[in-house]
């Protein structure tokens, strides 16, 4: 039987995972290998289609809103199997006319002329992990090129696309007010539509994590994590930059489509090592994940067998707090109307209660149709949810 996705939301968005990199950043805990050797990409650019035809296969879908090339460094695949996968989906299934093709990038890992390509073969929105354009900062994350190279980057970015985003990490120690104000002041004079700023975490089995242990280097204090969050909302507010999510903001029309589904909690397909999914069968949402050891991955692939490491029902309260961990990430929040719908009056009681004892503390904000976080409470969404959860 085939999987089928929600009546109201008939719509899919696919993610395809990359997963190498040219090498690790200290920092980072996602499923990513420091991997350069070409035949194991062509090995892997190979199953990934492969991967994609049989779980595509399994759904029934009415169209595809948006394709999301992430990983890892996408832009270390060749123009020909991103162009493979595109052909493949357009050419058997039908797609938004304004369907948002995005690749993630990293700015040591393409020429002009590769991106040009990237862009004919369908990419029509870029996400350039910058990271931050000052040298000092670079050498701290761990990345793999300097200023210079990133500037060029960017400005090659820029150029060619319209819809792209510079991703920037904020807060620790080396870095000042300064140094991000300068990061965000050349960002805006590039013209770039969409900025990411992600809060620096230390993320348990990374080299961050244990020099933080050892003392080697510090968490800066709440009260600075603070003033970054606001310099940055308030530097780019006079832009006209809208933060529509905790760590995004975009100028009008430019929000990410793709990750406005997973907010939202619409239906997607994961594909590649590590994947998630959220789909529904017969009314039925599941969380779906695909092995994430790339070994198994392959070998399930070369056996035609599914790939899905998990693949487990998701209950009603399960749904509901997922909602609340992504839709309050939203300036938009949470719509009632879909809550009223969707759940018994079981179920969202004593929900309700915790949300009005929020309201009063002033954490939330709530009006007729939405649920959101009010200033207060965007910097402690997380206890939010596992207050109201648990
Ligand atoms: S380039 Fe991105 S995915 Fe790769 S190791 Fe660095 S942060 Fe992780």
């Amino acid at each position: 039987m085939k999987l089928k996705s929600e009546t109201q939301d008939q719509d899919l968005s696919i993610y395809i995972h990359w997963p190498f990199c040219k090498s690790k950043c200290p920092y980072c805990d996602f499923m990513s290998v420091p991997k350069t050797d070409p035949k194991e990409y062509d090995e892997v650019e190979f199953l990934l289609l492969k991967d994609l035809v049989a779980s595509l296969q399994e759904l029934e879908i009415s169209s595809v809103r948006t394709i999301f090339f992430g990983g890892g460094t996408p832009s270390l695949m060749s123009v020909r199997s991103i162009s493979k996968i595109l052909n493949f989906i357009t050419k058997n299934y039908k797609t938004d006319s304004d369907i948002e093709i995005s690749l993630e990038a990293n700015p040591a890992t393409f020429s002009k002329q590769k991106l040009k390509e990237i862009k004919e073969a369908g990419v029509n929105r870029l996400s350039l992990g910058i990271q931050s354009f000052l040298d000092k900062n670079l050498r701290f994350l761990g990345r793999i090129y300097n200023s210079e190279q990133a500037l060029k980057a960017a400005e090659t970015v820029a150029k060619m696309f319209s819809n792209y985003s510079f991703d920037f990490i904020y807060g620790y120690q080396s870095q000042t007010i300064n140094d991000l104000q300068k990061d965000l002041t050349k960002a805006v004079d590039f013209g770039c539509p969409h900025i990411s700023c992600y809060q620096l975490t230390f993320e348990q089995g990374t080299p961050f994590f244990q020099s933080l242990q050892n003392g080697k280097i510090k968490q800066i204090a709440e009260a600075q994590e603070v003033e970054f969050f606001k310099h940055i909302q308030n530097f780019l507010k006079k832009f006209s930059f809208n933060r529509y999510e905790i760590s995004n903001y975009a100028l009008k029309n430019f929000e990410s489509k793709h990750n406005l589904g997973y907010w939202r909690y619409q239906n997607y397909l994961g594909v590649g090592p590590s994947a998630h999914s959220r789909l529904a069968f017969n009314n039925q949402k599941y969380e779906l994940k695909k092995f994430s050891d790339i070994n198994k991955w392959k070998s399930y692939l070369y056996e035609n067998l599914s790939t899905y490491e998990e693949k487990n029902p998701l209950t009603d309260y399960e749904q509901l707090e997922e909602i609340f961990i992504m839709g309050l990430r939203l300036s938009e929040g949470i719509s009632i109307k879909n809550l009223r719908s969707r759940f018994s009056e079981n179920i969202l009681n004593p929900i309700w209660k915790k949300i009005d004892y929020l309201f009063d503390e002033n954490l939330l904000e709530k009006s007729q149709t939405q649920i959101k976080l009010s200033e207060i409470g965007t910097l402690k969404q997380n206890s939010i949810v596992e207050f109201l959860f648990n």
